[in-house]
């Protein structure tokens, strides 16, 4: 009896092995920290890593004023003038915070001209 239970045993821990070999060839197990998986509403932002790596991929696009990038990217690096905690102007050639592409900035007066 003593040595049915081991063979059980031996067999039920090959068998084991056997079905996690085959799951970690079926599927892959990732392993996240928890301080960098994102929340919702909790954007993880920095500033300072919203430019482009190269400028490999820039062109020049200014001439008609756009929302949106070539690339797909909408966010764009200005420089801008503050006045009473308000833009009260920003220069109208921008950049791709993505690719680094030009492109001229919407203003209000386009906005008339579209309409
Ligand atoms: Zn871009």
């Amino acid at each position: 009896m003593k040595w049915l239970n081991r063979l059980a045993a031996l067999l039920f821990g090959l068998i084991s092995i056997r079905e996690v070999k085959q799951f970690l060839n079926k599927y892959e197990i990732v392993i996240f920290d928890k301080d960098d998986i994102l929340t919702e509403g909790e954007p993880n932002v920095d500033i300072t890593g919203l430019r482009p790596e190269n400028y490999d991929n820039a062109i020049d696009l200014r001439g008609t004023p756009t929302h949106q990038c070539v690339c797909g990217s909408n966010i764009w690096n200005i420089k801008a003038i503050f006045e009473n905690f308000e833009i009260a102007t920003y220069f109208i050639d921008m950049e791709c915070a993505n690719c680094g592409s030009l492109a001229t900035a919407p203003t209000p007066v386009d906005r008339e001209k579209m309409e």
